[in-house]
């Protein structure tokens, strides 16, 4: 029996997405489960090889450009796949994503900002939100007023939809504090 299922980690910019990615990764090492995780190769913010959070606690990971490359990178042995900066990825994910779980009863737990600068859906994340057997929903915390936050606050310009960054690029804002841009 295949025991397929996806975890969707969603959440604004310092919900600790990536905290909670590596701490599934390694309670499921704790249970001998064989994980590869992986993640965009946009996401250079600290360490091209690990998944690193913004607290640095690490995990080995490998940096990959599409969902193609991480399908031509599993093995059989390979029963969790994890997945961090999911955003970053095209729209292949969700058939990719549908194969591994479907067809190859695989876990896949993916985390990923689920809006934009602008408060749109960010790339894959509305899809596999959809699809997901199991959805852990994060919040931050308003660095203007102290409130739950929701949004990622751009704080420098850009007009590109994807632009990486950490604290200097980017906050955690309430719906009230936060300006769409
Ligand atoms: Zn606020």
């Amino acid at each position: 029996m295949l025991r397929g299922e996806l975890t969707v980690i969603a959440g604004c910019m310092f919900s600790g997405k990536t905290e909670e990615l590596i701490r599934l990764v390694h309670r499921a090492r704790i249970a001998r489960k064989n994980v590869r995780v992986f993640k965009s190769v946009l996401d250079a913010r600290y360490s091209k090889e690990n998944v690193v959070s913004h607290n640095l606690k690490d995990v080995d990971a490998t940096p990959v450009s599409s969902p193609a490359e991480i399908d031509s990178l599993l093995s059989n042995e390979d029963e969790i796949i994890a997945i961090d900066e999911v955003q970053f990825f095209d729209r292949t994910i969700i058939d990719f994503v549908e194969k591994w779980i479907n067809k190859e009863g695989r876990k896949v737990i993916a985390a990923g900002l689920n809006q934009d600068s602008k408060g749109r859906p960010f790339g894959p994340i509305s899809d596999l939100l959809a699809i997901a057997d199991d959805i852990i929903k994060l919040n931050a915390i308003c660095i203007k007023c102290g409130s739950i936050a929701n949004k990622s606050q751009r704080i420098v310009k850009s007009d590109s939809q994807i632009m990486v960054g950490s604290t200097d690029a980017y906050e955690a804002r309430c719906r009230n504090c936060w300006e769409p841009n």
